[in-house]
């Protein structure tokens, strides 16, 4: 009998084990899911490692994809090696050609507008792709979208007329990312649709203030936002009223911090 009691008492804690332990399932999958997408499988989300400024290395589902390569062979000597480039304009704080000969061989490809194309084929040896604004391409099973960037104010229009240079929306797995490049608040911004994860520049004279970036973010809703391309003329912008300025408007959103100006 006292057995059988034992074994009855068992038995209730291992169901009541059991019954968290569901609770607990659903919770982080109805967390991680979107309203719309209950049936939707999302891959994981790509590691990101900060180089400097605009210059960054996503480590996503094992495929390793740099974002505008400058700083020259040491800023990515500890790093693995790229799988693709993707760069968005032809300043020197997103095209270096020292960097991206450092970096990549014919069998790396090099996915940015036809201005960095051509910058990039008069070095020869290199692999690369042109993508024109507004296209989509596949390249090992991420689909790239080029989205554009330009200026709005007319004092700041001679730094990226629209057309040159790409930000770009990258997918895998239901999952997106928006890089947006040198911009200001534009309307192909504003209206882009279902981003996990966004990149959103914000320093002058060269892109927008940190309150045009706020109020795109609002508009477009990513579910998390990193600043970045922050450092301008008058030093660093103000990322902390930015982070303010979204949490204000919407709690929803997430604004991530990493450090993309190291000291050393
Ligand atoms: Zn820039």
């Amino acid at each position: 009998m006292k057995n059988y009691i034992i074994t009855l008492i068992a038995i209730i804690a291992l169901i009541g084990c059991k019954q968290n332990q569901s609770d607990a399932d659903s919770d982080t999958e109805t967390s991680m899911r979107s309203p719309d997408t209950t049936t939707e499988v999302v891959g994981p989300d790509p590691d990101i490692t900060p180089i400097s400024h605009a210059t960054m290395i996503l480590d996503w589902d094992g495929t390793i994809i740099y974002v505008d390569p400058v700083g020259g062979e040491k800023a990515f000597e500890a790093r693995p090696p790229a799988n693709m480039i993707l760069i968005t304009d032809i300043h020197g704080d997103h095209l270096n050609l020292e960097t991206v000969q450092a970096v990549a061989d014919n069998s790396v490809p090099i996915i940015g507008p036809e201005a960095v194309g051509d910058e990039l084929r008069s070095v020869g040896n290199l692999k690369v792709i042109d993508l024109y604004n507004g296209d989509t391409m596949e390249q090992d099973g991420f689909k790239i979208e080029a989205i554009p960037m330009y200026n709005l104010r007319e004092e700041a229009k001679k730094f990226h007329h629209k057309g040159r240079g790409n930000g770009y929306v990258i997918e895998k797995g239901g999952k997106r990312v928006y890089i947006s490049g040198d911009t200001e608040d534009i309307p192909e911004m504003r209206s882009l649709k279902d981003i996990d994860i966004a990149f959103v520049c914000m320093n002058l004279p060269y892109t927008m203030t940190v309150e045009s970036a706020a109020d795109a973010v609002l508009d477009f809703k990513p579910k998390v936002v990193y600043p970045y391309h922050y450092r301008g003329t008058d030093g660093l912008s103000d990322v902390e009223k930015f982070a303010q300025l979204v949490g204000q408007g919407n709690a929803d959103i997430t604004v991530k911090q990493l450090d993309w100006y190291p000291t050393k």
